[in-house]
């Protein structure tokens, strides 16, 4: 058997588009093996505490994290915030912020949704019932829970993904910006699954010289679902560019078998984890070498 990482630094919970909630994620990754985690909801921390206290119970290392939605170059990046102090102000009035574009975005994505002859703003209506603060994952689930989609995957395909009538832009802050609102909280920031953007390979090595010079730290080179192929390339720009290397699995449901926690291929020796000393908890052992 390959050997298996014990730390996995990119997990959601109901805090945003998970399904699980902040306690029940923490139960779930830590019977499956994880020994270090970070919560890493979409633009908020509101899981960070009760993940924290879950994380405690269980026996394991916690991070508080955040996954922040940016614009390089005009396009959408996602960047982790880990090791962050949630109430830090800096990050807390970004992340309000990002509130308020998610709000506005969702009632665009509603519109487009209800032109095109779905039930976009009665989805919405749902939402916001419920008080999330909505993402695309969201509404997919809201047009399936319509009977208007058959899964999330299909309602993405149809309705939310790339080139279809809800996928909405947002003038999400520059990658510069929000990689300051992480630094001044005291976290390190590393960029979410490198190899998911349609980008070329010289426009990726930019990308990753830009964020290092701008103060980012680290790239996310073990992801969930992520080919052997991405991944060896993402080792190569990490060495290239001087970063540090993450592994994250992105897991939201445990409905959804490709990216399960737990599974995650260990960080070769040439890339620097980004978990080793501040502002990480030092555990009793390493959690890659136990
Ligand atoms: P948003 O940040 O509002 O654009 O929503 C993005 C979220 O939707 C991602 O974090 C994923 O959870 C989910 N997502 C995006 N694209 C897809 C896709 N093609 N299939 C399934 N889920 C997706
Ligand atoms: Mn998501
Ligand atoms: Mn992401
Ligand atoms: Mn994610």
């Amino acid at each position: 058997m390959k050997p298996r990482s014990a730390v996995d630094l990119h997990l959601h919970s109901t805090a945003s588009d998970g399904t699980l909630s902040p306690a029940a994620l923490v139960a779930h990754v830590a019977a499956r093996g994880v020994r270090l985690m970070a919560l890493t909801d979409h633009d908020t921390v509101a899981g960070i505490a009760e993940a924290a206290a879950a994380a405690r119970e269980h026996g394991i290392g916690f991070v508080a994290g955040v996954e922040i939605s940016v614009s390089w170059r005009g396009r959408s990046l996602h960047l982790l915030g880990l090791g962050v102090d949630p109430g830090a102000q800096t990050l807390a009035r970004g992340l309000a912020g990002q509130e308020s574009l998610r709000q506005e975005r969702a009632e665009r994505i509603a519109g487009r949704l209800d032109a095109k002859g779905a039930p976009g703003t009665l989805a919405l209506d749902k939402l916001r019932a419920r008080g999330v603060i909505p993402t695309r994952m969201h509404f997919a689930r809201e047009l399936v829970a319509l009977g208007i989609a058959q899964d999330p995957g299909a309602a993405f395909e149809r309705w939310l993904g790339r080139g279809r009538p809800g996928h909405v832009r947002a003038a999400w802050p520059e990658l510069a910006e929000a990689t300051a609102w992480i630094a001044a909280a005291g976290g390190k920031a590393a960029i979410a699954h490198p190899m998911r953007y349609p980008l070329s390979a010289g426009a990726r090595r930019e990308l990753c010289a830009e964020f290092r010079a701008c103060g980012g730290h680290a790239i996310e080179v073990v992801t969930g679902g992520g080919s052997p192929a991405h991944r060896e390339q993402a080792i190569s720009l990490a060495v290239r560019c001087d970063l540090e290397g993450s592994v994250g699995s992105d897991f939201h449901d445990p409905a959804i078998p490709w990216n399960p926690p737990g599974r995650l291929a260990k960080l070769p020796g040439s890339v620097r984890p980004v978990w080793r000393g501040a502002p990480f908890p030092g555990l009793a052992a390493d959690p890659e070498t136990e």
